[in-house]
């Protein structure tokens, strides 16, 4: 019922929605910049450069109040990678900050804390693929008092699982211990709205939006003991021939010329999801996600509307012969080594639904991946 939003959906049967989502014909038509008022922002007197500020910082605040933030809290990027290597390097750890995240992240929320000197202490999951919450508490016990400052860093829901971590409770937990919390909300963020939390990161791309913007939301408090991540125009106040002094807030943070357009057209993702309604949506997708678990045993029951699994063939003939069928799933790592390899060494499959699916999606796919299955066991 959602697919006529969707023009590129005709003879796919796309169930890759954890690496990207496709594009709705409002999103893709949004182009009003670059017919209307092609201009740089922050910095043009004139009409057309007034006209773009005012559209740009107004798909802020859109965008900011539909992840649950203010507008002067929400940073563009280019997706949720780069928004959490800024955080990882605007917090400017040391040695004496603990960052805690669970080894099984997708690469995203790993790197970029190993790539800083913090110490770090990987988080543990319980067999279903939730965060141990008796093991976080005995940590923030055990180190508290011992480092300056404490981040947890966890996907609300994991991109190869699709378990949603208790949020709430992880929030009280680390209030309890003065931890600061930065939630991945690459794959949630369609679904859920976060208050409470001290960052928050996500993509376009997997929002119904562009691709090459995404967002870091910062509560404003924290500003003043950031630094900046990358320079150059657009973050400053003066500039003299020995030293310069940048801008407060948000801004300091998006050096150079954005990705205008891309705000605009994440803008009217934002509206078209809310137009029809997160909890509508999410509430089709878990129905749906039902039907394909009975085809294929996931490894992890819970996934809202994810379904990973394990083949007998290799996970990469799977995917490539249900590809050739025009069934799109991935296999292999899925950006989260450590953790697939701890399941498979070889990979893994993974399934994931969008609200553009529907049950002759999931018949197909049934179909499909039988053919496959008799095909890799001759
Ligand atoms: N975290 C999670 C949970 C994800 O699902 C993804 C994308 N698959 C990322 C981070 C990285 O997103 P991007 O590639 O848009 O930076």
């Amino acid at each position: 019922m959602y697919k006529r939003y969707f023009p590129e959906y005709k003879d796919h049967i796309y169930l890759d929605n954890a690496a990207t989502t496709m594009t709705p014909v409002k999103v893709i038509m949004e182009y009003n910049y670059y017919w209307k008022f092609n201009a740089n922002i922050h910095r043009s007197p004139h009409k057309l450069g007034q006209e773009a500020t005012e559209k740009y910082e107004q798909a802020r605040a859109v965008v900011a109040e539909f992840a649950g933030f203010n507008s002067n809290e929400l940073i563009f990027t280019r997706n949720t990678t780069e928004s959490i290597n800024l955080l990882a390097n605007a917090l400017t750890l040391s040695a004496s900050d603990l960052v805690l995240v669970p080894w099984t992240e997708h690469h995203a929320n790993l790197l970029p804390w190993r790539h800083s000197i913090a110490d770090i202490e990987y988080l543990e999951l319980d067999e279903n693929g939730y965060i141990d919450l008796t093991g976080l508490n005995e940590t923030l016990k055990r180190t508290k008092g011992i480092y300056d400052r404490i981040l947890i860093s966890f996907a609300h829901i994991g991109n190869i699982s699709g378990i949603q971590q208790p949020y709430k409770k992880i929030v009280t937990l680390a209030k309890a211990y003065n931890a600061l919390i930065h939630v991945d909300a690459a794959q949630s963020i369609v679904k859920y709205k976060y208050s409470d939390v001290d960052f928050v990161s996500f993509s376009g791309h997997k929002l119904y939006g562009p691709t090459g913007i995404g967002c870091l939301c910062v509560n404003k408090k924290h500003f003043d003991k950031m630094d900046t991540y990358q320079v150059g125009g657009g973050i400053v106040t003066e500039v003299k021939k020995h030293g310069q002094t940048y801008i407060d807030g948000c801004g300091k943070y998006e050096a150079g010329t954005p990705n205008i357009a891309g705000a605009l057209q994440l803008q009217k993702a934002c509206e078209f999801i809310t137009e029809l309604g997160r909890e509508e949506l999410l509430a089709y997708e878990k129905e749906l996600t039902i039907k394909l678990k009975e085809i294929v045993t996931p490894v992890w029951e819970d996934g809202v509307n994810i379904v990973t699994f394990k083949t007998d063939a290799h996970p990469g003939d799977v995917a490539t012969l249900l590809g050739g069928k025009n069934i799109a799933v991935r296999s292999g790592m899925l950006c989260a080594e450590p953790y697939v390899k701890s399941i498979d060494e070889r990979g893994l499959v993974r399934a994931s639904i969008s609200f553009y699916n529907d049950i002759k999606d999931i018949e197909k796919f049934s179909k499909a991946y039988n053919e496959v299955c008799q095909l890799l066991t001759k």
